[in-house]
């Protein structure tokens, strides 16, 4: 017990333990290959730290109720913000992705990284006393960033609506004040994985489309978020669509956003006299029953799901999430990504596929944020060297 990998096995039988079902020691020893003994220390180090609670089985065997352990979801809860271009949902959640606080708030990333992230950490301070937790419960803070991020440092690259953000340290400032793990990651990436977490333990093939100002794909691959070499997987926002010469923010024409985005489509209702300033109004104006609105949106549908189609052919995903502020306009636009993909990809492809719009809805980022901390601080390396140390 005196070396440092005195804790080894400890994670393993926490990540068991992580799907919710309590287990008795015997079991536990059965599905790891450890033995009775060295199943009863790890347990005793993940008590004494928290991370499990024994408790009595309802169901006794041979007349003596058996001790089972199980995973204590609440006892470490994580910050998180999920920043887009000028709004923010900050929440506090426990391991179980339950939303103990949360609000959102007016804040436009373009007040620069530390304007914004000084208010992203007075936010957290205050939904963290309203959850009725303290800083020694926090055991990471995960962030989603409207823009390209390099997964490797967390940091932003290049990213067009978000000036002065370019290579800024997000993770190490936060931790500076926060003094816990930071993770950072793209927004679409963060509710990638939070749609991935609200639809397991099934769907390991998943493709979650946000459409919102601008246009974005998360893609789970294997039951991993895939990021590609550098975190730019995934962009498919400037694929361009054949025969379109609609500028792009981005410098080219005919990409994906400048013909189905938000943007665009506020602006064509600008241009026939409706006043609309992004993809919110657009689907409020969907909602009031305005025609040409509606006409937008279920063009964007079809424009997305073409661009999708040919995606469906090359990954072959089993459900695709359709997320951001444009689905929230529901059937209208779920309609328009149907038609395209079934009518466009191979049947083998679309046999099995569903496509739907997010079960998180709004939540989808802060939920993935969470899940995007759980995976670091809960990994099992991590919790034998906790338990050990
Ligand atoms: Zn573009």
């Amino acid at each position: 017990m005196s070396n440092g990998s005195s804790a080894q096995g400890a994670g393993v039988l926490l990540a068991i333990l992580r799907d919710g079902h309590a287990r008795t020691r015997g079991e536990l020893a059965r599905l790891t290959g450890l033995s009775r003994s060295t199943v009863s220390q790890r347990l005793d180090g993940l008590i004494g730290q928290r991370w499990v609670l024994p408790r009595e089985s309802a169901v006794s065997s041979g007349g003596r109720p058996a001790t089972v352990f199980a995973f204590n979801d609440g006892a470490r809860v994580v910050l998180t913000a999920d920043l887009g271009a000028t709004r923010a949902r900050l929440a506090v959640l426990d391991l179980g992705m339950n939303v103990l606080a949360e609000r959102a708030e007016e804040l436009p990333v373009a007040y620069g990284p530390e304007p914004t992230l000084e208010r992203v950490v007075t936010a957290l301070g205050e939904l963290l006393a309203a959850a009725g937790r303290d800083a020694a419960q926090v055991c990471g803070v995960g962030v989603g960033l409207p823009g390209p991020v390099e997964h490797r440092s967390g940091r932003p690259v290049n990213p067009p609506i978000m000036p002065g953000w370019d290579g800024f340290a997000v993770p190490e400032w936060l931790r500076a004040r926060l003094g816990v793990p930071v993770l950072v990651d793209n927004d679409v990436n963060i509710m990638a994985l939070g749609e991935h977490w609200a639809a397991r333990p099934a769907v390991d093939h998943l493709l979650f489309i946000k459409m919102g100002t601008g246009i974005g794909c998360g893609i789970i691959s294997g039951g991993r978020l895939h990021r590609g070499a550098q975190g730019a997987a995934g962009d498919v926002g400037h694929i361009r669509v054949p025969a379109s010469e609609a500028q792009c923010r981005c410098g080219n024409t005919g990409c994906l956003e400048a013909v189905a985005g938000g943007g665009s489509m506020a602006a064509a209702l600008r241009e026939a006299g409706i006043e609309a300033h992004g993809s919110r109004d657009v689907v409020a104006l969907m909602r009031a029953g305005d025609l040409h609105a509606t006409r937008l949106v279920r063009q964007a549908g079809r424009e997305v799901g073409a661009v999708m189609a040919s995606i469906v052919n090359f990954f072959n995903p089993s459900l695709i999430v359709v997320g951001g502020d444009v689905a929230e306009a529901g059937e209208q636009v779920l309609a328009g990504v149907r038609e395209t993909i079934y009518s466009r990809s191979l049947p083998l492809a679309t046999q099995h596929l569903g496509i739907r719009v997010s079960a998180l809805g709004e939540r989808a980022g802060i939920v993935g944020a969470a899940v995007l901390v759980a995976e670091h601080v809960l990994a099992p390396a991590a919790i034998d060297r906790a338990v050990a140390g």
